[in-house]
This record gives structure tokens, sequence and C-alpha cells, in this order.
């Protein structure tokens, strides 16, 4: 996609999304204004990469839609200079959405699969995003990163893996969505005790946490 198209269609992208749902956060309005999702999707789904769906990206998995990446950074609740954990690198473009907000090497992704991995942290890099990317099961966190302000989940696991809420400082938010055949998109608190506050916010469907 040439970047005049690229960036008339992104923008079309964005309003209809300002349009469409009630997500008012500046910070990440103007996160999706700036990253180029074209360059986080496949050449066969140039056309597509401004529809707002989810898109395929290799390996059976998918990049999810916008309005729920939006959605998802919107209940994180993230300020400049946060420190941010994500499971699920998968094509990188909801970690440059992050880094768009948090900042230069305040992203920590973990990504199972080393080929998309390994093309995240390329792609990431040749971008400008000073994301830190690792190969490994996100089931354990990142613990020599720890502590987070905040964690995000973009595979769903059949409950909340322990070693996340516990490597976030307390008053950190997770956003994860969690089940199975039926999944929930839930939004935790960490209170000082330990224990999660949680909420449910509606039904969900993304890739499973393997
Ligand atoms: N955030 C991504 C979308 C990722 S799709 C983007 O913006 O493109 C979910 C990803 O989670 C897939 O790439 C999948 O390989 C990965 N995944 C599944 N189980 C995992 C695990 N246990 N640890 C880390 N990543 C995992």
């Amino acid at each position: 996609m040439k970047d005049v198209d690229a960036d008339t269609a992104r923008e079309r992208m964005v309003s209809d999304l300002v349009d469409r749902t009630n997500i008012t956060d500046t910070a990440v309005i103007d996160a999706l204004r700036t990253v180029p999702r074209h360059a986080f999707v496949p050449e066969a789904q140039q056309s597509a990469a401004y529809a707002d769906r989810p898109l395929p990206i290799g390996e059976h998995q998918t990049i999810s839609a916008p309005h729920m990446v939006a959605r998802m950074t919107a209940l994180l609740d993230l300020d400049a200079g946060d420190r941010v954990l994500e499971i699920g690198t998968g094509s990188g473009y909801h970690a440059a959405v992050l880094a768009e907000i948090v900042g230069d090497g305040n992203v920590y992704s973990i990504e199972r699969r080393p080929s998309l991995a390994h093309a995240a942290r390329d792609r990431l890099t040749r971008l400008g995003y000073d994301v830190l990317v690792r190969t490994d099961d996100g089931r354990n966190g990142w613990p020599d990163a720890a502590p987070f302000d905040a964690a995000v989940l973009t595979c769903a696991p059949p409950t909340l893996p322990s070693a996340i809420p516990a490597q976030l400082d307390v008053g950190g938010v997770i956003v994860a969505p969690v089940g199975q055949a039926d999944q929930t998109l839930i939004r935790a608190v960490v209170r000082s005790d330990g224990t999660l506050e949680r909420e449910s916010h509606g039904a969900v469907q993304f890739v499973p946490l393997r």
C-alpha cells in the first residue's frame, strides 16, 4: 500500500471508529491514528489493512480488529512511562499501539511462536518502535522485568495465569479474554492484599493461549 493511500485509509478507519464506539481516550485514538497497521499485515491482506476486522497473520493466528485493540488499550488506563506486559505479540501491532502511549522501552511482549516473534521484532525495529519481544510461554510472565503497571493478554487462557497478577504493582490493571468455548473480556485490578477486583466487559473471541 502506498503511504498516501494508507494515511487516508487509516484516517477514515479512526474517524469511523470514533463515530461507532464510545472510546474517547485521546491517547488511544492518537495511537491508532499513528501506527501503520498495513505494515503489520501480510501482503495478501493489504487491501483490508484498514478494515475494522481481525486479519490472518499466518500460523493460524490473527491480528485483532482495531476497535478491539482500542477498547482493550482504553481499559488499561495507561499513562506515559507505564511499564506494560503483553502476552501474544502476534504481528506486533498492539505492542506498537501500546508503545505510542507509554513510550520507548516500556512495552515487554511475549510470543510463543518463534517465527512470529522474530518477524514482529524485526518489523517493530524497522518502524522505530523500542519494544522488547521475547519468545517464550507467556503464562510465566516476564519475572526479570517485573513489576509492571499493566498487562494485556491477546490470547485467551482458560483461567488467568497466577504469574501475571503476581508481577503487577498494587493498582496494576490486567485486561484479558478468559475462557474456552465462551470467552469474556475481563478487567482486573490488583488490590493491596494481592487479590483481584474483577469486572466483565462482555463476550469476545480470541485465539486460545497454548
Ligand atoms: N497482539 C497481536 C495479536 C496476537 S494473536 C497483534 O497485534 O497482532 C495471539 C497471539 O498469542 C498469537 O500470535 C499466538 O501465537 C500467541 N500465543 C498463544 N499462546 C501463547 C502463550 N502461551 N504465550 C505467548 N504467546 C502465545
